[in-house]
């Protein structure tokens, strides 16, 4: 097992760190070089970023 998963802002792996701002899908998976990832998101944009990629913000 590894704490790692693929988010989709910035199309990488990140390590998770259980942070407040990371939204690590449930049921979303993606392969990287063969490994199965969870798909997630880490919010952490730069502002000039924020203004063109929104995301909803869902609890
Ligand atoms: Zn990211």
């Amino acid at each position: 097992m590894n704490n790692n998963y693929y988010c989709i802002q910035c199309h990488k792996l990140h390590l998770r760190i259980y942070s407040v701002e990371e939204n690590v899908l449930k049921s979303g998976f993606h392969f990287v070089d063969s490994n199965l990832y969870s798909v997630g998101i880490c919010n952490k944009l730069e502002e000039n970023q924020k203004s063109h990629l929104l995301i909803p913000s869902e609890e």
